[in-house]
Order: structure tokens, then sequence, then C-alpha cells
């Protein structure tokens, strides 16, 4: 199959649009990360999904909307924190799981009660989806191991071939996939961190609980609110360290590890932040360590160059684990398998 990269237009949406009726694959540009999207009330075309993006069957999708009228058939009920939250955030970073009605095939909700609803801010995926007609199951559109597209190009990278059409729409604004909130109960719980941080969510529901597993690997065996949270995603090749404490220190710490991987053979890289002096060694940049925002749009190009350019070590600076950063640490910790030094 020839996979075309169009920029978005009317005309390259309707094209779009056309494919998704007919239960086909696009790449769909959002601002967190770029999709892979196909009719979500069509068993068939959701399956695809999971074949091209070799996704294990049970990790649900995430069902998306352009407007907040398509969504009560989608659901058996709008608890009030979610009604709250819709009000505060959409269209935006943050998907809600609510209980699923009975149209949501079991494909989307990998045999789940619930299902995972987002209203996107992207104009253009709005447009796809209205356009279409009908709601778009989208996961991230990487092949399952690797980090989520934030570009067209690292679209092209792992579904060349696999699916028709990819809508360009530059660069992820925000860059970390959204926010993945259970808000079936009274208190909302971050299950996935994201663009809407818990302090956002506790301002306007008065309370909030983030899982556990945000910040730390699975034991074995152990049972989890949110499938992804078994999968070790995003692991670039290169062997990972997280380093945090006092900036200087954590500069001083890398610099030495650097030194002593390259001294051993090891081709070794540094993501750090555009204020610190890393001499000549290879820096990836995560942009300013001023606006934690750079760091969650950079992220997963800097985790795809490393891989690119066949580093094997990756020493990374540590982000404050607050906000947006809360997102960052989530993302690198995984890459890392939570490898996190305190120096
Ligand atoms: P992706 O679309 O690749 O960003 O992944 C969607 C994320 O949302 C995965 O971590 C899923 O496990 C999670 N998710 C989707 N639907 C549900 C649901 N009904 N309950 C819990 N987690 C969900
Ligand atoms: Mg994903």
């Amino acid at each position: 199959m020839l996979t075309q990269v169009k920029p978005v237009s009317p005309e390259a949406v309707e094209e779009a649009a056309r494919l998704i009726r007919a239960g086909d694959l696009v790449g769909m540009p959002t601002e967190t990360v770029y999709g892979l999207g196909a009719d979500a009330l069509n068993a068939q075309a959701v399956l695809k999904i999971f074949a091209a993006k070799g996704r294990p069957a049970d990790n649900p999708l995430i069902v998306h909307v352009s407007a907040l009228t398509e969504i009560p058939p989608l659901v058996r009920a709008i608890p009030e924190a979610a009604a709250r939250l819709m009000e505060a955030f959409w269209p935006g970073p943050m998907t809600l799981i609510l209980p699923k009605a009975d149209c949501i095939p079991d494909a989307v909700s990998a045999g789940l009660d619930t299902v995972g609803i987002r209203l996107p801010a992207s104009e253009a995926a709005r447009m796809l989806i209205r356009a279409s007609g009908r709601p778009i199951a989208a996961p991230s559109a990487n092949r399952s191991g690797k980090p989520s597209p934030t570009t067209a190009q690292h679209v092209f990278e792992d579904m060349n071939g696999r699916i028709p059409l990819i809508l360009d729409d530059g660069p992820c604004a925000v860059g970390v996939e959204s926010s993945v909130i259970d808000a079936t109960g009274d208190v909302p719980v971050v299950l996935r961190p994201g663009g809407i941080t818990p302090e956002m969510i506790r301002d306007v529901c008065g309370g909030v609980r983030v899982d556990e597993h945000v910040m730390r690997p699975l034991e074995e065996g152990e049972i989890v609110r949110s499938p992804g949270m078994k999968y070790r995603h995003y692991a670039p090749r290169a062997k990972t360290v997280i380093f945090e404490g006092e900036a200087q220190r954590v500069m001083e710490t890398i610099c030495a590890r650097y030194d002593a991987a390259e001294a051993a053979g090891e081709r070794p890289a540094i993501l750090g932040f555009d204020e610190h002096d890393f001499g000549a060694r290879t820096r990836i940049s995560l942009g300013s360590v001023r606006r934690p925002q750079e760091a969650a749009a950079r992220l997963f190009g800097a985790l795809r160059e490393l891989d690119a350019r066949g580093e094997t070590v990756a020493l990374c600076e540590a982000v404050e684990a607050t906000g947006i950063g809360l997102a960052v640490m989530n993302r690198m910790g995984r890459a890392a398998g939570f490898d996190i030094e305190r120096v």
C-alpha cells in the first residue's frame, strides 16, 4: 500500500473522511500526538488499528468527538465531576473514562465496561471528525513499543505501507498524550498525566487522586486500572537513566557518567536543558529549563533521535514533577524503566 502524506486542506480532510467512512485508517494530527484513526463504531475498521500498530488487543482505544452533543449516545452516564471537567477543559488534551454504551464495539474498549472519550482542541482533528460524521477511535500512530509520533514524518516512519493517508498539520503543540482521567466516580483519578494537570483538575472538582503507577513500575501480578500501564512504552534502544537533584550536581554527574561511558566504548548522549553547560558532549535539547512545556513538546522526538543516531546510553535531566512536568517525568520514567538516580 502506498502511504500518502498531505498537508491539511479542505480537500485532504474530505479524502481522509471518505477513507474513515469506508472503514480505512488515517494518520491524523491532534494537539497531543498524531493518532491512527478509524470509525469507532465499525469493529472491522478498529481491528485494523491493532494490526497496523502491533498493539495488544487488551489495550483499549480513545474515542474522539468534535462536539459535546456527540457524546450522549456513546456513554451510559455523565457523572457530575465528568461534566465539570468537560466544561472546564474541552476541547483539549484530556480523555475521560466513562461507562460505555452498547454501540461501542468490544474491540474499542478491549472488553471493559468503560470507554475513553476526548474532544480534541486541534482544529484539523475536529474538521476530520465532523467531515466523517463518525466518532473516531484513535490511539497514538506509532508502532507498539515506539515513542508516540509528534510529527507527520514520525507517523510515516512507523506506518509507511500500512495506511493509505497521513494528514500533516506540523509538529504537535502539546507533545505528550492526553491526560487520562477515570471520571466514573465522585473523585477523578489521573491514570495517565498529560496537558491537563492534577492541579488544574483539583481546582475544578475540589479533589483529585493520582494513580500510584504514574511514577513507579508495575510489580509482578499487580492489577492496573488502565491497561496501558502494563506496557513498557517508548523504550529507546539506548540504556536510559534519569538524574534528579540540585542542577549543578546533576550536570556534574551526567558529565562524569558520559565520559565514563565513552571511555568504555559506548555512544552516550545527554537529554538536557539549553541553559545547562555540557561542554562539547552530544546533547539533545529538552528546551528551556524554565518552560517544562518545551520538554513535553520535544521528549518523544528526542527519544526517536537517540535511536536514529544509534546512541547506546542516554543520560537525562529530570524535570520537576509538577504541572506538565508530571507528564514529562511519567513518559521519561517509562522510557528509562523508572531508572531514576537521586544525586
Ligand atoms: P493511546 O491512545 O495509545 O495514547 O493509549 C490510550 C490510553 O488510554 C492507554 O493507556 C489505555 O490503556 C487508556 N485507556 C483507554 N480506554 C480506557 C478505559 N476504558 N479504561 C482505562 N484506560 C483506558
Ligand atoms: Mg500510545
